[in-house]
């Protein structure tokens, strides 16, 4: 059974009177994985901290399952927990750690099997592990157990901050699995922040873009930064390697980053594409199919610049949108919006 989870009104957090975060209007519903993606500095761990009610925002209010909460409200204080992105593991063993929360809670009867069962799910063998110390762990392992002794809990939300960023790629499958298998198993609603899109496109049913601490649409965008010219008539665009013109509406400011939505964005097999828009001549280099199986999202290289666009499987099929392919990507620069500084 589906139902919203967190409801976000008028969120800003400041810090030292700069705003790193606004966002006037954002429900989640779970059960579901939820990703948020990225560039660095762009708020995702501040998000993270406020839907983990370890912090509230400077303003705005946060209603958990319908009820505004706060950072030690006794409906959220076990319900929602974080894996922060550098997780801290007691100086004890690994059965200790996973332990201790289990404990806090008053879930003491059945420790031994709570323990294997969560290092079951983190795909480390319990007889091998349980009694080993925090230090006979490589980084990977660490962030699993780490990992275990939040599942051990059965939180609600479960909230993992850059939890693939430092281990390896079979710790990252685990990782993966795991989070698959606490949604599918326990309901469990996960919000995951990272800035591997491939990675996140690959397990979250939605994914949240931030820049700049704002909201900017539910898919890979494309960001295109300046030096902004005008061309001699009055045309404003961003020269790009190699030689191409990429066309856009006024800047507003120097500054500002110019968001593309990979829906916007045509591609077309032939030399030219539709009157009236702006085109680039790239090369397909590849496809990725999303989790729903529908859609696709592709990269096209145009110089040293790659940009998504978000395709039909249909579409693809029929126009043999190949990677290898040299394409024609088109778009309205009227479709093109503009991200400034919160602040500016
Ligand atoms: P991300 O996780 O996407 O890299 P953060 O949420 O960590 O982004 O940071 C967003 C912005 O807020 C950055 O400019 C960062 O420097 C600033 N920031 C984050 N935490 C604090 C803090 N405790 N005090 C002051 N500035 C902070
Ligand atoms: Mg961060």
């Amino acid at each position: 059974m589906s139902e919203t989870i967190y409801q976000l009104d008028n969120i800003t957090q400041r810090y030292a009177g700069k705003t790193v975060l606004h966002l006037p209007e954002l429900s989640l519903e779970g059960p579901a994985i939820v990703g948020l993606i990225g560039p660095n500095g762009s708020g995702k761990s501040t998000l993270m901290r406020i839907l983990g009610f370890l912090q509230a925002p400077t303003s705005g209010e946060v209603r958990y399952r319908g009820r505004p909460a706060r950072p030690f409200d006794p409906a959220v204080r076990f319900a929602v927990t974080m894996l922060p992105q550098e997780p801290f593991l007691m100086h004890r063993t690994v059965a200790a750690n996973i332990a201790y929360g289990l404990k806090l809670r008053g879930n003491g009867g059945d420790l031994e099997a709570r323990i294997a069962e969560a290092l079951d799910l983190v795909g480390l063998d319990p007889a091998a592990f349980a009694r080993r110390q925090w230090y006979q762990l490589s980084g990977g392992e660490a962030q699993r157990v780490a990992l275990a002794a939040r599942l051990a809990l059965t939180p609600r939300v479960l909230l993992m901050d850059e939890p693939t960023a430092r281990v390896d790629e079979a710790s990252s499958q685990r990782i993966q699995a795991a989070a698959l298998e606490a949604r599918r198993e326990r309901g469990t609603t996960l919000v995951i922040a990272s800035h591997d899109w491939e990675w996140l496109y690959s397990i979250c049913d939605t994914v949240l873009c931030l820049f700049r601490g704002q909201l900017i649409g539910g898919a890979k965008g494309n960001l295109i930064r300046g030096p902004w010219e005008v061309d001699d008539r009055g045309s404003y665009l961003r020269r790009l390697n190699g030689g191409q013109l990429f066309r856009v509406p006024p800047p507003p400011a120097d500054e500002a980053v110019a968001f593309l939505a990979p829906e916007a964005v045509a591609l077309n097999p032939l030399e030219a594409g539709p009157t009236g828009h702006a085109h680039l001549k790239g090369i397909l280099t590849r496809l990725a199919l999303e989790p729903n199986h529908r859609q696709l999202t592709a990269t096209i290289m145009v110089g040293d610049l790659a940009l998504s666009a978000r395709l039909t499987v249909e579409r693809v099929a029929e126009q043999q949108l190949y990677p290898g392919r040299t394409v024609t990507l088109s778009y309205t620069p009227a479709s093109i919006r503009w991200i400034g500084m919160v602040d500016g």
